[in-house]
């Protein structure tokens, strides 16, 4: 317990009382609590397997691929692009990359909806810039403009020789006697690789609500994650013609439906946002390119920007705020969730205490907002979002609360009935009321982790066929959260026993530039195998353990959603709590103090 000379502010010296919105913040959780959880939601598969199909790219028979290649990348996103060009700077001839995608982008292949924008500022999200000799055309990036840099960046590492898309690896299995994989797909190729790096993403398969009826609306439906323009009109930069004359709903409003709402309401002749939780909507203040800014940049801007957002979201020092946006004015909230609390000397219960009356601060001036954009005062008292700020992905918007003032728009609350009851052959309900729709938008969001190795959807077999989820069946075991023990040559992206950020494409950066330099050393040495030694990977699993920092607490308070997996946390983080600031510098020293050894097989 705190002891009382400790400082505590008054609600008179607040301006408001932290007792009443903690108690507010429990009964909007509550109230959203549903049983079920994380299984309320569908898959888009089997009889919804039409909401992930690519309406893109034309799947083109094949015949199947037997070859041996130097390294096999699975997944065409910017992990697998950045990895992909690092091998090629540390020598790596044959690269093969593989996709379920049409092309290369990842999220950006697939996301193209109205409005699509990165919601981190591009100068620092967008990877490779210098190396590509670009720089984005606006401050925050259109979708397409990044989908079109990931071409680029393909394009510049001449990545489209070997590559396979709308491929899906299948299984992958370690040849003791050819020292390297044998890779499966679902197109019947059958080839070796002497390094396998997987790179799935996270936030990868489209999810639905299990919304009772939702098989027998006969209207038109899709998910955000594959827009149909053919029966919308337009494209991602809005012009929705074929929406004037119709009756629109919309699923959700995370930070996908925030960008795509201003464009729904601004074409459709009417439309009902459905939403359950609000996001928290903070100024975003987007704009075009200075293009004396660009041209006054120096060789090293873009790392130099880089290296000031993460230090500044993650809660470390920086003598400047470079990019000065709603992230980093936030950055002391970020940091208690993202890389834990970084030590100022105060007791643990007092910077806890401190760090609570921020986010109230920082909430109430995003409640108050709401109240100035939107003039219905009902509307308006729905719109707030009644959480702390990291309980849910912060969203930015200039356009999202003032669509609230169409007179074509209206929204409806679900959270006191868990979301939509039901779905009927031409409406949506909720409670007892009926909402007549021609087409149904989910902005419904993704499965979380479903793809990859940990999913046990990629199956991995490596010495003496040993599965590599069996192995891990006591817990992930890892040497920085890249390879493991009894699997050799293989190396895995993603924040598990490794770093996480909001910005993660810098993280991506960051482990691809790693295994790079492992690899580069690896053929400068001739190693046979990149694996780690058992003494390394274990003492590693403890570190990792050691600095867990539980943040069960903080998300059990939270409204439900994907962050604190529907109102049911998992215990501990995966990832390494002390940040990526820290968990950086340790993989540079590692990289020239001899850390290598530790790796490196068979030289
Ligand atoms: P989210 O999972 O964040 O949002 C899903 C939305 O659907 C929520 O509002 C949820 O409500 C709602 N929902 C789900 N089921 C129901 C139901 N039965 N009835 C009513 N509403 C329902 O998905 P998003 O696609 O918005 O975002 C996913 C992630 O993708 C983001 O968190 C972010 O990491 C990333 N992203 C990044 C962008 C960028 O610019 N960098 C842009 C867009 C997305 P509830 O909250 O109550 O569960």
């Amino acid at each position: 317990p705190a002891s009382p000379e400790r400082k505590r502010f008054t609600p008179d010296e607040l301006g408001f009382d932290p007792d009443d919105l903690r108690r507010k913040y429990r009964a909007e959780r509550d109230r959203r609590l549903r049983p079920d959880g994380a299984a309320q939601y569908r898959r888009a598969a089997g009889e919804f397997g039409y909401y992930a199909t690519d309406p893109y790219t034309d799947r083109v028979e094949r015949a199947g691929v037997r070859d041996r290649v130097e390294a096999v990348v699975v997944g065409a996103g910017f992990g697998g692009l950045l990895t992909a060009a690092r091998l090629r700077e540390a020598g790596v001839q044959e690269i093969r990359m593989v996709d379920e995608a049409g092309d290369f982008g990842g999220t950006w292949y697939w996301n193209r909806y109205p409005g699509i924008h990165c919601d981190i500022e591009s100068y620092e999200y967008l990877p490779l810039l210098e190396e590509v000799g670009y720089v984005p055309k606006w401050r925050y990036a259109p979708g397409e403009e990044i989908r079109q840099h990931a071409i680029a960046v393909a394009r510049h590492y001449d990545l489209y020789r070997d590559t396979l898309f709308h491929t899906r690896v299948t299984e992958l299995r370690w040849d003791e006697d050819a020292s390297g994989w044998q890779v499966r797909t679902d197109r019947g190729d059958e080839f070796r690789a002497r390094y396998v790096v997987v790179s799935s993403g996270t936030l990868t398969q489209p999810k639905l609500p299990g919304i009772p009826g939702i098989e027998t609306f006969r209207g038109h439906t899709f998910h955000t994650s594959r827009w149909d323009y053919g029966y919308t009109g337009g494209s991602p930069d809005g012009g929705l013609d074929r929406l004037a004359d119709k009756k629109v709903g919309v699923v959700g409003t995370g930070a996908t439906g925030i960008q795509v709402i201003p464009h729904l309401g601004r074409d459709a002749g009417q439309l009902y946002v459905f939403q359950r939780t609000p996001s928290s909507v903070d100024v975003r203040g987007n704009r075009p390119t200075d293009p004396a800014w660009a041209a006054s940049l120096q060789p090293g801007w873009q790392r130099e920007r880089m290296d000031n957002f993460l230090t500044i979201v993650t809660g470390g020092h920086a003598d400047a705020d470079l990019v000065g946006d709603g992230w980093t004015s936030t950055g002391r909230l970020q940091r208690q969730m993202l890389s834990g609390i970084v030590d100022t000397g105060l007791p643990v219960e007092d910077r806890e205490y401190f760090d609570e009356i921020a986010d109230f601060r920082k909430m109430n001036e995003i409640r108050a907002r709401v109240d100035e954009v939107v003039t219905d005062p009902a509307t308006a008292e729905l719109l707030k979002p009644w959480y702390r700020y990291m309980c849910k992905r912060p969203t930015f918007s200039d356009f999202y609360l003032q669509t609230f003032n169409r007179p074509n728009v209206t929204l409806v609350d679900t959270a006191d009935f868990g979301g939509i009851t039901r779905m009927t052959e031409n409406a949506v309900v909720v409670g007892d009321r009926e909402y007549e729709v021609d087409c149904v938008v989910f902005a419904t969001g993704f499965e979380v982790g479903i793809s990859g190795i940990l999913s046990g959807t990629l199956p991995v077999y490596g010495r003496d066929g040993t599965p590599l989820l069996q192995s891990w069946s006591q817990g992930p075991k890892t040497l920085h959260g890249f390879y493991s023990h009894g699997f050799p040559n293989l190396f895995h992206l993603g924040s598990l026993q490794n770093a996480t950020a909001v910005n993660f494409a810098h993280i991506l950066q960051e482990q691809a530039t790693h295994i790079g330099a492992v690899v580069a050393e690896a053929r400068k040495r001739d190693a046979r195998y990149v694996e780690p030694t058992a003494g390394a990977q274990e003492a590693w699993v403890a570190t990792v353990r050691a600095n867990a920092r539980d943040t069960s607490a903080f998300l059990t308070e939270c409204t439900p959603g994907y962050y604190n997996n529907e109102g049911k946390p998992r215990p501990a983080g995966n990832s390494f709590a002390p940040g990526p600031i820290v968990f950086h510098d340790l993989l540079r020293r590692w990289r020239t103090d001899g850390g290598m050894d530790d790796v490196l097989v068979g030289a």
